[in-house]
């Protein structure tokens, strides 16, 4: 059977994840680490091996890629998952009573449920496959704000958002006549949670933040965040594009109404991502899209919806992404979450040290508590031609916007070079960005 495969494939490779990390007694216990006094430690160098990319030369040079927060690369336990679904089992799920369609759903429902306890959710008809964050998101917008909100109600988001979490929102403004209200944030980049607090009033009907923020790594404080909010009754939805590689989530212990991401960005595969949502809203909620699969009984006069998850899943679903996905929590969770972030949380330090010791060298975010990721300017450079130099040097790092303009104006910079560490990260790969930006430094003095 496929399904055997499949769950054969993703345990071996699991397995070899599991090697990857070792226990010391008597360490630096990391949060939530395993048994007191122990902590793990990843072996980034094993943990490379399982990802074929990061084998390939770039411009001639070994290449180090810090670009994981735009999208992360897959191991080989995920592109295996991929291909063994795509050359053994691929029919369209849902409809077929032939073997290939029933193996087929099996998996993809079988991916929801991985899904549903990687984030410890209630029920499946929790988790929606979606192509991402940002259709997560768009969804909520429609479906959830659109039809309940009007002239008078408010949304509350804060300054440090992705494109992802304004634009939806400004749509439903100029759908309903509703307004957006922007919560601050300091010269750190943190929020200003009083402010926040003092932003929600009894016309705020929605809040939707970022759970870390992918232009200055800032991780919010969504427990506060969220008790405010739900003090006055208020639902959050929290975008957790940035967060879900770096930290376990638990939607029930957070008691969140919404959560969304993106696979990619967890070691997954493009177009799947997942929107958690609290069973009791979605269920009030009415379908976005109309198609096949959403749907019960269609006539010309009237048509009735599916039952949850479905309802909300139109036409034929990114099956080998979610089959995918499903892979890449199973690799990620093998290598264990407290592991993964306190590794590439020493990394954080030590770049951030590192860069620091660059004259001219900018650091823009820099909140107390963050998740691996740096943006910084260089002086006299333009954050594109540094990108071109670390190129040149076989290191891919994002240059740019971030797809939070709103961000940049608040720092007053057009663009900043952003590099972001992953489980696959190394102290050389920390070493070599360093000297490359001394390099540039020199080429542009
Ligand atoms: N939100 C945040 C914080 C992000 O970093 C991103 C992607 O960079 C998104 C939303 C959008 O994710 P996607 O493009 O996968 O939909």
């Amino acid at each position: 059977m496929a399904v055997t495969r499949h769950e054969a494939v993703t345990t071996r490779e699991a397995e070899a994840a599991h090697e990857a990390v070792t226990t010391h007694e008597g360490g630096n216990a990391h949060p939530g680490g395993t048994a007191a006094g122990a902590a793990t430690v990843l072996d980034a160098e094993r943990v490379r091996e399982d990802f074929p990319i990061l084998a390939r030369t770039v411009h001639g040079r070994p290449l180090v890629y810090l670009d994981s927060a735009a999208s992360a690369q897959c191991p080989r336990a995920v592109i295996r998952a991929v291909e063994d679904y795509q050359m053994r089992s691929h029919a369209n799920v849902h409809r077929g009573v032939h073997l290939l369609s029933q193996e087929a759903t099996a998996a993809y429902e079988g991916a929801r449920d991985r899904v549903r306890r990687f984030l410890n959710a209630r029920s499946t008809r929790e988790i929606l496959f979606v192509r991402g964050t940002t259709e997560a998101i768009n969804l909520v917008a429609q479906s959830y704000a659109r039809p309940r909100l009007g002239p008078g109600d408010e949304i509350l988001i804060t300054a440090l958002e992705h494109h992802a979490n304004i634009v939806p929102w400004q749509m439903v403004r100029e759908q309903t006549g509703c307004s957006l209200a922007v919560a601050p944030i300091d010269l750190r980049g943190e929020l200003d949670l009083e402010a926040f607090r003092a932003r929600l009033t009894p016309r705020t009907r929605l809040v939707a933040v970022a759970h870390v923020s992918n232009a200055l790594g800032t991780i919010l404080p969504v427990a506060e965040i969220l008790s405010a909010a739900h003090a006055r009754g208020i639902p959050v939805l929290i975008d957790g594009a940035q967060a879900v590689s770096h930290r376990g989530i638990d939607v029930r212990a957070l008691d969140c109404d919404f959560y969304a991401f993106s696979g990619h960005k967890l070691y997954g595969p493009t177009g799947i991502g997942v929107l958690y949502g609290r069973e009791s809203l979605l269920a009030e909620m009415p379908p976005w899209q109309g198609g096949g699969d959403m749907i019960l009984t269609v006539s010309f006069e009237r048509t009735t919806y599916n039952e949850l998850p479905w309802k909300f899943e139109a036409g034929t679903p990114n099956m080998s992404g979610a089959i995918g996905l499903a892979a890449a929590i199973d690799y990620l969770e093998a290598l264990g979450l407290d592991a993964v972030a306190a590794h590439e949380q020493r990394l954080l330090e030590e770049a951030t040290a590192e860069l620091r010791r660059i004259p001219g060298l900018t650091i823009i975010g820099t909140a107390a508590h963050k998740a691996s990721l740096i943006s910084f300017t260089l002086e006299g450079i333009h954050p594109h031609d540094l990108g071109t130099i670390l190129d040149s040097e076989g290191i891919a790092v994002r240059t740019g916007h971030h797809c939070a303009m709103p961000v940049m104006e608040f720092f007053g910079v057009p663009a900043t070079a952003r590099a972001s560490f992953a489980c696959y990260n190394t102290r050389e790969d920390v070493r070599r960005l360093a000297s490359a930006v001394r390099k540039a430094r020199e080429v542009f003095r």
